[in-house]
């Protein structure tokens, strides 16, 4: 089968390309190496939507940025994806960094984003009690955001599904073929034809880059170690509290989540390679010191989970998204280190025109649906609640009991266009295990609904990725026999 576009990779960038794909009649295929949307750098990140002052006026990212973030709250809105305007703080603590907060200003302006202005520290502690008393002054955007990545590449990704286009996971590409008129993309499920090729595969661009082309580009992966605080904390900080960026990064935040938990991180380490996402005492240490700096009072003793991301930084220093020499057809979106998750609707839309420009037509369909994310039974009022479970039973078992989780919300999630094989899945789509226990409580029973539903023995579920096998040795023959029958 010939396919008209494949998008290889399905994080938030894959999801936004194949979802600005699927408004036209077109034969497309997302291919993704693990189980499903959202496990590269999409799912461990900072999920801020940068107000964009940061990236140097005239590059892509700045443009991409301040447009993304625009089409971001327009998507949002229409997929009932969760997402909460927070105004961003750049702390000054000493008058270099103050002059730092002006130049910030002045790229700002340039980049096009509205709603800045310079803080005095006084007028900043007004408006953030807890701030340091060391912070000098502020530069504050009230165009940024917070959102839920994961939540935001699935609900893309399944809007794209339910408007025809494929996916293919559990897929790792291995290699490409030139073709007559187009592509042969080798999977391990198998090969796939295709005549145009997105490679957004993230931390792996530039291997998929490489089976087409010479390289132009070399990937410098950049670690960031987070702590994520339980709610107690969640209301430490009103705003988004960034300190004054350096060569390497945005610096550490603190900043509130869209789950009402706090996000306290990162730092930036050498990975041992770009998938090494693991914490460490040293970085995380580190991490607490900065942190401490903005917020003294902070209490980390209140952390429920550390995690890592994986920057896909390049000695490129903007986005990378553009046809590649030789390989006509062939479009990079490599590089997209952050504001990627900003910027990534707005990269799609590029990615569109840059197609377009190497002869695809698009035709927009007559029927194209949306899919609203579906509301959550933590969300509902009481009226909604009793509907929801006078309709289905189901929505009266509460699974997750930190985060109100029904069993109703999880057979949707299973009843959806991508369903979750993982209990991780589980959690990334109806939020169980997201709250103090961590799925100490629901894992167990996510795991056993997950079993009912594929018709697989519980110890054939994964926590996330498809070898992280949660149990080992003999199940029961009954328990066994009740799932698989
Ligand atoms: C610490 C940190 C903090 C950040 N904070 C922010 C922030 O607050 N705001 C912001 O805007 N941006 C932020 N970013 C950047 C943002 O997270 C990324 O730009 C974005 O997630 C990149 O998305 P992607 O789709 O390009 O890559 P990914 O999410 O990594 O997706 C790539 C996909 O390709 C798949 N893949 C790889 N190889 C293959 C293969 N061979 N075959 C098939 N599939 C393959 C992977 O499994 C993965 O799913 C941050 C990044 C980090 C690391």
């Amino acid at each position: 089968m010939n396919r008209d576009v494949v998008i290889i990779g399905c994080g938030i960038v894959g999801a936004a390309v194949a979802y600005e794909l699927s408004r036209y009649n077109l034969d497309v295929e997302v291919i993704e190496k693990e189980n499903d949307v959202a496990m590269g750098t999409t799912k461990a990140n900072s999920a801020i939507l940068h107000a964009g002052y940061d990236p140097a006026p005239g590059t892509l990212m700045a443009k991409l940025n301040v447009e993304g973030l625009e089409l971001a709250k327009e998507l949002c809105g229409r997929l009932n994806i969760s997402f909460r305007e927070c105004a961003s703080m750049v702390i000054a603590f000493t008058k270099e960094e103050a002059a730092e907060l002006e130049k910030l200003r002045e790229q700002g302006i340039q980049n096009g984003v509205p709603g800045m202005c310079i803080l005095s520290g006084e007028e900043a502690r007004l408006m953030e009690p807890n701030l340091s008393k060391q912070a000098l002054a502020a530069l504050l955007a009230k165009s940024s955001a917070i959102v839920n990545p994961w939540e935001y590449a699935l609900s893309l990704a399944e809007n794209a599904v339910a408007n025809g286009v494929k996916m293919r996971f559990e897929s790792d590409v291995s290699g490409i073929d030139r073709v007559e008129n187009g592509y042969e993309i080798h999977t391990t499920s198998g090969i796939v034809r295709t005549r145009y090729v997105i490679n957004a595969a993230g931390l792996n661009a530039e291997k998929i880059h490489s089976y087409v082309a010479s390289p132009s580009f070399r990937t410098l992966p950049d670690r960031g170690e987070y702590y994520l605080l339980d709610k107690s904390e969640g209301r430490r900080v009103n705003h988004v509290i960034f300190q004054c960026p350096t060569k390497v990064g945005k610096g550490t935040l603190v900043a509130p989540t869209i789950h009402g938990n706090l996000i306290v991180g990162p730092n930036n380490e050498t990975p041992r390679d770009a998938f090494d996402t693991a914490t460490t005492a040293q970085g995380l240490d580190h991490v607490a010191q900065m942190a401490k700096k903005s917020i003294p009072s902070l209490n980390l003793r209140e952390s429920i989970r550390n995690f890592a991301g994986v920057r896909a930084a390049t000695d490129f220093d903007d986005f990378i998204i553009r046809e590649v020499d030789g390989a006509p057809g062939f479009i990079d979106a490599a590089g997209i280190k952050s504001p990627g998750l900003t910027a990534a609707p707005a990269i799609a839309k590029m990615v569109v025109r840059l197609l377009e420009e190497c002869g695809l037509e698009v035709v927009q369909k007559e029927k194209w649906i949306t899919i609203p994310r579906p509301m959550r039974f933590s969300e509902m009022d009481s009226a909604e609640k009793r509907s929801a479970w006078a309709k289905n039973s189901s929505y009266g078992r509460v699974i997750c009991r930190c985060e109100t989780v029904t069993e109703g919300e999880i057979l949707n999630a299973l009843g959806s266009y991508i369903p979750p094989r993982s209990v991780d899945g589980v959690k990334r789509r109806c939020g169980a295990g997201m709250g103090r226990c961590q799925g100490g409580f629901c894992s167990p029973r996510a795991l056993d609904i997950l079993a009912k539903y594929w018709r697989v023995a519980p110890e054939e579920i994964s926590q996330d990725r498809t070898d992280m096998y949660i149990l080992t040795g003999e199940t029961k023959a009954e328990v066994k026999r009740e799932c698989t029958t």
